[in-house]
């Protein structure tokens, strides 16, 4: 028997090929941008949320891949954005939109994503009428120093009555967490950490804080403002994550995602795995056919194209079977399970094992990557170089 565990999600041999079953609609709307966030987003502009609902349902109208009938779906992903900052009735009114185009299997996954201060019992309920059942919180820190310096705008006791609520109506839910924040210790980080365990979380996702160029975080950081966390110290807090989560009985299933058994993420495992989805809204990207369509990332600008009756896509990309199977493979290498190279063979026709022998080698030198037979899988070490691999692979 191979000490490959089997995953809640393998890969299919013809993924390629599937037909979508998957949705994911970006709301872009944040009461203000934090200042280490590059997302697609527009803020403090809650007025221009009926004329982001119209955008939508025109978009879903007139989307080249959905058809007159419902769409029946397995998962289907809210993100954005804040998509709770809409109101109850805006809400209903969102939800009313997406039950006109997809019909959702008796035991799809339906998640929205929230933050702790727009999280009211009235909008709950309207989330469980329409079939939501899982939600992705972003709870970031439990200290108010550390939200404050993150720009959040909730406090750690609207997150404490945020995770109650969802509790009482959602059986699967996750909570975000952010490390490697400046000035954070070791110890403060660990003490987060149990502090998030101590709710008894289905699934958490824990970052390190990222500056993307663009950001007020990273123009700050090349200011010299503040200095970030210091490599070493954030490899340390990475290793704490993991070791404190699956003590506490969390599979580590991808390289930030950990989850009780039953709880890995549905949604995501469709992007980890390549099967196609579809996506709506700005900044939105679609995989179908082998390939990927991207809307205009400017809300206003993807709003104005489909006010002049024009495709918010501005993109396609055309990948070759080699790019996907490098993709894939460079994907795949992110779930701890691996991946299989001869699924990814019959997937997409391409020998990826003998396309990419020499990086291949070359990382499992490095004691990166292992191989078993046809079953290749990121390493205790790699993990800590996973953007190091797909680099490398793709
Ligand atoms: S709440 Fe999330 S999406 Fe909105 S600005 Fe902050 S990090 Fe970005």
């Amino acid at each position: 028997m191979s000490n490959f565990a089997k995953s809640e999600m393998e890969v299919p041999p013809t993924f390629m090929s599937l037909p979508v079953r998957s949705i994911y609609v970006h709301v872009p709307f944040c009461e203000h941008r934090c200042g280490y966030c590059d997302f697609s987003i527009i803020a403090n502009r809650a007025e221009l949320i009926p004329r982001y609902l119209k955008a939508l349902q025109k978009e879903l109208k007139t989307s080249p891949f959905l058809h007159s009938h419902l769409l029946e779906v397995d998962t289907l992903y809210i993100g954005g954005g804040t998509p709770t900052l809409l109101s109850a009735c805006e809400l209903e009114e969102f939800f009313s939109i997406l039950s006109d185009y997809f019909s959702l299997v008796p035991d799809a996954e339906y998640t929205i994503e929230a933050n702790p201060d727009g999280l009211t019992a009235d909008k709950i309920q309207v989330l469980k009428s329409a079939g939501v059942n899982r939600v992705s919180l972003g709870v970031q820190a439990f200290d108010d120093s550390r939200l404050i310096q993150l720009e959040r705008t909730h406090s750690v006791h609207q997150t404490e009555i945020a995770i109650e609520l969802i509790q009482q109506n959602f059986k699967n839910y996750s909570l975000d967490l952010i490390f490697a924040i400046p000035g954070q210790t070791l110890e403060e980080w660990q003490q987060m950490l149990l502090k998030a365990i101590s709710f008894h979380p289905p699934h958490i996702s824990s970052y390190a804080l990222t500056y993307e160029k663009g950001t007020r975080f990273w123009s700050d950081r090349n200011k010299g403002k503040f200095q970030s966390t210091d490599d070493q110290l954030e490899v340390e807090m990475y290793l704490k994550t993991i070791s404190e989560l699956t003590n506490a009985g969390y599979d580590h299933y991808e390289i930030s995602n950990f989850a009780k058994a039953g709880s890995q993420s549905r949604h995501n495992n469709i992007y980890w795995s390549g099967r196609p989805y579809l996506a709506f809204g700005p900044g939105a990207a679609s995989f179908v056919n082998g390939q990927r369509h991207s809307n205009h990332r400017s809300s206003f600008t993807w709003m104005n194209r489909l006010e002049q009756n024009q495709s918010p896509i501005v993109s396609t990309d055309d990948l070759t079977a080699e790019e996907r199977a490098r993709e894939l493979l460079a994907i795949g290498l992110r779930r701890r399970q691996g991946i299989n190279l001869d699924d990814l063979k019959n997937a997409t026709g391409i020998d990826i094992a003998a396309c990419c022998e020499t990086e291949i080698n070359d990382l499992i030198e490095k004691g990166w990557i292992q191989r078993q037979f046809s079953h290749l899988r990121i390493t205790s070490a790699g993990l800590l170089f996973a953007d190091e691999i797909a680099s490398i692979l793709v």
